[in-house]
């Protein structure tokens, strides 16, 4: 589903009484969000991203603007219209309820509306399908449950629905069906003629590794005459062909069900399509319904699935880890099958390992399901590893909006560039002089750009941590700025340099990150500075946008 932002405001009426002014928490956003994209909205607390996220959602009406979802302008339709997930910071589970209650709980109030389908014979002709195409199987599944005690009735079934993606009660069905029809009959028997093969096989197994006690070479023997005396093929043909006997005596039985039910629909005037929809004059009859259980329990089925949840159905959610917990958040907002979903800082009540693992886990929830997705977070990193583009906002505005590592390359202001990138850009007060870049009195950056300005003019000089070259290798007509190296911080395959220059806009020190190889010393050293990782920005402009050398 394609979303439009149009000139989207939102302002917080103030109290002119108690001088408190309205705030503008949004203000003339336009975004547009291709369908399936997933969109991170991203900035420090207060720019804007929950308010908008609720607008979206409907549960804040915007001051003005529009909201558009594909060809719907959904501005004024109530949150339940809109056909949202919407996935909150707390996961907001209901304790007493089990995880798959819990999932179950937005479709309880699901109207649908759909053409009628005749359910049973549709089910049947599922049935009927499986039992013709994947027989041996499910009766392997249902004989191991029976006789060899291995599976329990609820495993056989969770096999079943797991092998053939079928709701609950039809895997009880064919459990049923397998289970009575075969118990007591001569499929039985033929399945006894195969255990016996099976225990010959075993006790001459036994008998030839003690066999050379030699009165037990006449015991071998003989059971080998015994399992000889057996044609195995034609005992394999018996069993086999009971088992189709058996299937075959099942399928006419629900071809008679099938048969009596069609009887019954035509007796009502309805015609039957070819995909079981009921039909009266040749159209298909629609009706607002409530789902019932069976199709409840399939979209649980399949939401679980696709969260990985499946295994926790019969728990609390206090019997859970954070991690699961919001995995359970997750399907209960995609169990709707929505057309968007929202995600309001879903990972921020997580520890780092399971908020890394999380975030992955949406990532590819969201591939899988092509859902058109926003993330609203004010983790950088969580934005820049999973979303196809960001928008940075900054007080309701937005500043930038690209793919991430687009933001992170080529900011547009020196806010996106102070936002992304850990540890975070170095900025320097610069100014421009006689069509050069100065920190200082060193002549940083010569460009016929600069010519434009005026002498005297105030940049700032922003450098990425990586963007420093230094050592001997470097020649020494490219070292440009010299910075005053405090410490050395040895990271592996890099040094981190906290360095010291009075030119330094923030408090915090400068970071100069370099390969581990390279020699420095504590003490004053000449850097030079990559082009493409220094960006400069004007100073005497409030939104100290980027100056661009092209
Ligand atoms: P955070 O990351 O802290 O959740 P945010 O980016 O999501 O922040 P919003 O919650 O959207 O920011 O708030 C944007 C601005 O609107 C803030 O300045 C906030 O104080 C203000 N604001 C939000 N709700 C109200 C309200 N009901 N009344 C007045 N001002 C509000």
């Amino acid at each position: 589903m394609e979303i439009k932002l149009k000139n989207l405001t939102k302002v917080f009426p103030g109290n002119p009484a108690k001088n408190i002014p309205d705030a503008v928490a949004v203000d003339s956003l336009d975004v547009d969000i291709k369908d399936g994209e997933l969109i991170g909205l991203l900035g420090p607390s207060g720019c804007g991203k929950s308010t908008t996220l609720y607008m979206i959602a409907g549960l804040k009406a915007p001051t003005s603007g529009e909201i558009w979802f594909g060809d719907e302008d959904v501005t004024h339709l109530s949150p339940e219209k809109r056909e949202i997930g919407l996935v909150f910071q707390n996961y907001a589970l209901y304790p007493h309820m089990t995880v798959y209650d819990n999932v179950k709980f937005p479709l309880t109030n699901l109207h649908v509306v759909s053409a009628e389908k005749a359910a049973v014979l549709e089910k049947n002709a599922v049935l009927k399908r499986i039992l013709l195409e994947k027989f041996d199987r499910v009766l392997d599944i249902i004989l191991k449950s029976k006789f060899k005690g291995k599976y329990s009735k609820n495993v056989a079934a969770r096999k079943l629905i797991k092998a053939y993606h079928i709701t609950t009660s039809l895997a009880e069905r064919i459990y049923k069906l397998g289970f009575q029809k075969i118990t007591n009959d001569d499929l039985r028997k033929a399945e006894s003629i195969e255990a016996k093969i099976d225990a010959l096989k075993g006790k001459i197994n036994v008998a030839k590794k003690e066999a050379k006690k030699v009165e037990l070479k006449a015991k071998k023997a003989e059971l080998e005459a015994e399992l000889g005396a057996i044609d195995v093929e034609a005992a394999k043909a018996e069993v086999y062909a009971a088992r189709v006997a058996k299937r075959d005596e099942v399928v006419a039985k629900i071809d008679e069900e099938s048969a009596a039910e069609r009887a019954k629909l035509v007796g009502k005037g309805y015609e039957i399509d070819e995909k079981f929809y009921l039909l009266k004059n040749g159209e298909k009859i629609i009706t607002k319904r409530k789902l019932n259980k069976d199709e409840m329990d399939a979209l649980i089925q399949e939401t679980a699935r696709l969260v990985q949840i499946d295994e926790y159905l019969t728990r609390k959610p206090s019997e859970l880890s954070g991690g699961q917990q919001q995995r359970v958040a997750i399907a209960r907002a995609l169990v709707k099958k929505p057309r968007v979903l929202l995600l309001d800082e879903p990972l921020s009540n997580l520890d780092a390992r399971l908020r890394l693992q999380t975030r992955e886990e949406i990532r590819r929830i969201q591939q899988e399901t092509g859902i058109t997705t926003i993330f609203v977070t004010h983790d950088q990193e969580e934005a820049m590893s999973i979303c196809d583009d960001i928008v940075v906002m900054k007080l309701g505005v937005q500043m930038q909006r690209e793919h991430p590592q687009e933001v992170y390359n080529n900011p547009n202001c020196l806010f996106v560039a102070k936002f992304l990138g850990t540890p975070p850009i170095n900025v320097f007060n610069g100014v421009i002089n006689g069509g050069k870049v100065y920190i200082g009195e060193e002549a940083v950056l010569s460009h016929k750009k600069f010519k434009e300005f005026e002498d005297g003019h105030k940049v700032d000089v922003a450098v990425r941590p990586e963007g420093f070259l230094v050592g001997s290798e470097v020649p020494e007509k490219e070292k440009v700025l010299s910075l005053t190296v405090t410490q050395l911080q040895t990271m592996g395959r890099d040094v981190s340099l906290v360095c010291e220059s009075r030119y330094h806009t923030d408090e915090n020190d400068i970071k100069v990150i370099i390969d581990s190889l390279i020699k420095v010393d504590l003490g004053v050293n000449k850097f030079g500075i990559k082009p493409q990782k220094t960006f400069v920005f004007d100073a005497e402009d409030d939104n100290h946008p980027r100056i661009y050398l092209d």
